[in-house]
């Protein structure tokens, strides 16, 4: 079981990003986290993580949340005390029925499209912790947390 993240940690710098809900933009997306959390200078590896686990947040923003739907997604990046790394990423769609089932291995609402229902399980193996909140018909926000070496 991992450990809570205590985010009491000051914010030290912090950047939002609102980007039409498309496919094309997911890349920018991913790109754009990994380009304002370089200055923390991670590893190879830590931003191989971080642009993996907000690939797959922003994809599901892209696919379920606005399935038919043109929509928006709000990105916000906060650089903490501690080189704790807060991403939050912030739609207004159909949001979940089930957060718990949704988080399960293998749970997908498309299973007979190309999904394979392991997005949140790939976030919460490449983050420390991930966050879900989300409200029926409101939207969904999914917080990934991450503190890089030292
Ligand atoms: P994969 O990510 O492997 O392609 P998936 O997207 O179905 O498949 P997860 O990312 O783990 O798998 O998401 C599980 C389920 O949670 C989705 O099938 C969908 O029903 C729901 N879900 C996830 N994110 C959102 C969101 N932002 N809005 C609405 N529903 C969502
Ligand atoms: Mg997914």
């Amino acid at each position: 079981m991992k450990k809570r993240v205590d985010f009491s940690a000051s914010v030290e710098n912090e950047m939002r990003l609102f980007l039409p809900a498309k496919s094309v933009n997911e890349g920018m997306a991913r790109a754009s986290v990994a380009a304002f959390c370089a200055q923390l200078d991670p590893t190879a590896l830590e931003i191989a993580d971080l642009k993996c686990a907000v690939s797959e947040a922003v994809t599901n923003c892209i696919v379920h949340a606005y399935r038919d739907v043109e929509g928006e997604i709000e990105i916000d990046v906060k650089l903490c005390e501690g080189r704790l790394i807060s991403i939050s990423v912030r739609d207004k769609g159909c949001g979940i029925e089930n957060v718990k089932e949704a988080r399960q291995p293998l749970f997908t609402t498309d299973a007979e499209g190309e999904r394979s229902g392991m997005g949140f399980t790939v976030m919460e193996n490449f983050c420390d912790e991930v966050r879900v909140t989300s409200r029926l018909g409101k939207g969904t926000t999914v917080v990934l947390l991450k503190r890089l070496h030292k």
